[in-house]
Order: C-alpha cells, then sequence, then structure tokens
C-alpha cells in the first residue's frame, strides 16, 4: 500500500520546490531543461492580477496569461466566490439525464453578447474540442467533408483541430491528418473563392485576428470571406478562443468588423483562468440539422461540457467584464500600447513591425541589414 495522500494543503506547503524534479521524472522532462536554460525554473508560489510570485517573494510581469486565459487577471476573488458559492450550494452538477442552470443561464448570456446569426450554444471543456465540435457540426449540417483554414491558424491540438491548423511545426510527424482539410492563405480570397468553387466544403475556419504572428485581416476581408462561404453554402466559422472575451477590444473581435457567423468558438479567458471551459455558438440552422429527433439529441456532447464549476466561474468572468468596462479597457490600453510602442520601427532597425488589436499585440523583429545571411540563418523564423 502506498503512504496515505496528505490533504492538498499539507502537500502545497510540504512539497513546496519539488516542482522540477517531480516534472522532471513523472511529466516533461524537455520542459525542464527548457526552464533551467531560460532560467524560468522558478518556483511560482503565487498570482495576483498581472503577477507571478517566486518562492523568493519576486513579483514578475506575466505576459504569457496562461496562453491568454487570465483576462480579469490572475486569482480574481470574484471569480472565486462564485466557485465557492456553487461548491457551497451542493448542486446537482452534471445529471446528464437532465439539464443544469447555471450552463442555460451561460448559454443565454453568451447569446446574448453574440451576433443575431447564432441561436445555441453546444457547452465544451476547452478550445480544441470547441473546434472539434465546430468540425462536426458543418460536417453534419452540409453532408459535405471538406474543411477549409487558414496558412499559419492555430485551432488547438487534437487530431481536428490539429488537421486544420497552418503551422508545420506542430503538425510534423501525427500523420495521417483529417482528409479534405486544405488551407489557404490568410487574406486571399481568391484562392478562397477557388476552393469553394466545386460546392464541397462544410466550412472554412477562421480566426479573426491569428493568434500566432498577431495577423491582421485586411479591411474587408472577413465580410467578403463569410458572403463567399454563404453563396457556396459553407459555414463561416470564427474561431474566437483567442481573440474572444474582450480581447480586441470587443467582446467577439468579428464586432469589429460585423461579422455573422454561422458558428463560434469560445473557451481560455471565459472561465477566468481557472476551470477548462469552451463554448460553440452555433446558427438554429447548423444546430437543428445535428441535433435533428431525440435519438440524435446526444450523438456530440463530452461528459464535463457544461458543468456547474465551469458555468458558474464563466458567468462570474461576465459579470467582472461588463462591471470593471474590461473590454474598453483592452481598446483603450490596446491604442495606447501601438502609440507608444510604433515609433520603435524607426529607433531600431530590428523592429520590423508593431501591430495589434486591442490588446492582442506583436511586435515583429527582423535581421539587422548587416547581418551575413548564409545557409539556414539567412532565414528568420515567423514569429511565435
Ligand atoms: N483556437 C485558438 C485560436 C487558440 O489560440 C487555441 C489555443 O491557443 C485553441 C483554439 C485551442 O485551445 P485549447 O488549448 O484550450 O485547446
Amino acid at each position: 500500500m502506498p503512504e496515505p495522500l496528505p490533504h492538498v494543503g499539507e502537500i502545497l506547503n510540504r512539497r513546496r520546490g519539488e516542482e522540477l524534479s517531480l516534472n522532471d521524472r513523472f511529466v516533461n522532462p524537455q520542459m525542464g531543461r527548457i526552464l533551467r536554460t531560460l532560467g524560468f525554473d522558478r518556483v511560482w508560489t503565487g498570482g495576483e492580477g498581472a503577477h507571478l510570485i517566486d518562492s523568493g517573494g519576486e513579483r514578475y510581469l506575466d505576459l504569457f496569461g496562461g496562453y491568454g486565459v487570465f483576462a480579469l487577471g490572475r486569482n480574481h476573488p470574484e471569480v472565486i466566490s462564485a466557485l465557492e458559492e456553487v461548491m457551497e450550494a451542493r448542486t446537482g452538477n452534471l445529471p446528464q439525464l437532465g439539464v443544469t442552470l447555471l450552463s442555460g443561464v451561460l448559454a443565454e448570456q453568451l447569446l446574448a453578447r453574440a451576433p443575431d446569426s447564432v441561436a445555441a450554444m453546444v457547452p465544451a471543456s476547452t478550445g480544441t474540442e470547441a473546434v472539434e465540435a465546430a468540425i462536426k457540426i458543418a460536417r453534419a449540417a452540409t453532408g459535405r467533408g471538406r474543411v477549409l483554414y487558414a496558412e499559419h491558424a492555430f485551432h488547438g491540438l487534437t487530431l481536428g483541430s490539429l488537421s486544420i491548423n497552418g503551422n508545420a511545426e506542430f503538425r510534423d510527424g501525427f500523420g495521417p491528418l483529417l482528409p479534405g482539410c486544405d488551407p489557404v492563405p490568410f487574406g486571399d480570397l481568391q484562392a478562397l473563392r477557388r476552393e469553394l468553387e466545386g460546392g464541397d466544403v462544410a466550412a472554412f475556419v477562421v480566426e479573426p485576428v491569428q493568434g500566432k504572428g498577431v495577423n491582421l485581416p485586411a479591411p474587408g476581408y472577413l465580410a467578403d470571406a463569410q458572403e463567399l462561404c454563404r453563396g457556396a453554402g459553407a459555414l463561416f466559422v470564427c474561431d474566437e478562443v483567442q481573440t474572444g472575451v474582450g480581447r480586441t477590444g470587443r467582446f467577439l473581435a468579428l464586432e469589429h468588423w460585423g461579422l455573422e457567423p454561422d458558428v463560434i468558438c469560445l473557451a481560455k479567458a471565459l472561465s477566468g483562468g481557472f476551470v477548462p471551459v469552451g463554448a460553440v455558438l452555433v446558427s438554429r440552422a447548423a444546430h437543428t440539422s445535428v441535433f435533428d429527433g431525440m435519438e440524435r439529441a446526444v450523438r456530440h456532447g463530452s461528459t464535463f461540457g457544461g458543468n456547474d464549476l465551469a458555468a458558474a466561474a464563466a458567468l462570474a468572468t461576465l459579470r467582472v467584464l461588463d462591471r470593471e468596462r474590461l473590454v474598453e479597457r483592452a481598446e483603450r490600453l490596446g491604442a495606447l500600447l501601438l502609440e507608444l510602442t510604433r515609433p520603435l520601427v524607426d529607433r531600431y532597425e530590428v523592429v520590423r513591425e508593431v501591430r495589434g488589436l486591442g490588446l492582442m499585440w506583436a511586435i515583429e523583429f527582423g535581421p539587422p541589414e548587416g547581418r551575413a545571411a548564409t545557409g539556414s540563418s539567412a532565414r528568420w523564423p515567423d514569429m511565435p
């Protein structure tokens, strides 16, 4: 028999400092190597707002933001209270042959903040799961197999999402991926038109602003892409997993261009960074064509989709977002960030471009002119 496990509080106190050795032995030793190489091998003992705190009490401004989940900052007290409240209430979570209040209210609230083109929510637990659902819904709703995606796209790393990932470094070695998934250059309407012509495309899945590289769409691109999809009977799917929940200075980035997608994927910041969460907002027509009879009511879903903790955290997040006017703040701070950083392009040769929308922002570096361009070093890698 193994030793009895202590309480979590005791583990946090007594075993502090063992993080890296546990990681190296049981989780991902390559990550341990990266952390030691970069000097990021800290023991993180706390998180507060935009900061991570190490065992020496040093505070670090954390620009990873947990890969974009901490829209409210770390450990927002109101989300913590919501989680405590729902646990205190001992709710009838996950009845499965039954439905729950918090998930329903979350659907109501998300749809109230989304365009009229979507009318129902399919719950999920992560971003990639939301994208997988979008692919399946598009295939079922259209009876077609092909899915188009943009070069450099990132939609997650499970097999379906990976099949529409536009970055070789993620795809390589995991094939064969889903058949019928084809890339088009981001911004190229002619290429999209050509691919749609065959009438066999279920969906074009696109991030309104690409997370890998913060690539912004040309002004009319997304609206025209939506139009082309409509004309070809393909679903227009906006992956707002990274751009949504206020990041770009609108609750949904698609508001910048007045888009009306058939499917919208949300996740990441939606639960304030506490609980895995995902949501797929779907047009009534697409939803009805998938869930088209009692015997088909559970043909898509997942065990923890719509669970009370995720829904409560998401509702608290929406409340804080509204009350603290964080969407407007993202717009204001994003504009200030661009104003302060754009001059860097003129000041430093290695700064090629600064671009952004709200608080989705990138600074792109390039080699200085005088740098000898030989062999593989001649190629400057894409910005992560
Ligand atoms: N879609 C986009 C646009 C993303 O940026 C990500 C994650 O970075 C995902 C989907 C996948 O989300 P998750 O990591 O929660 O599966």
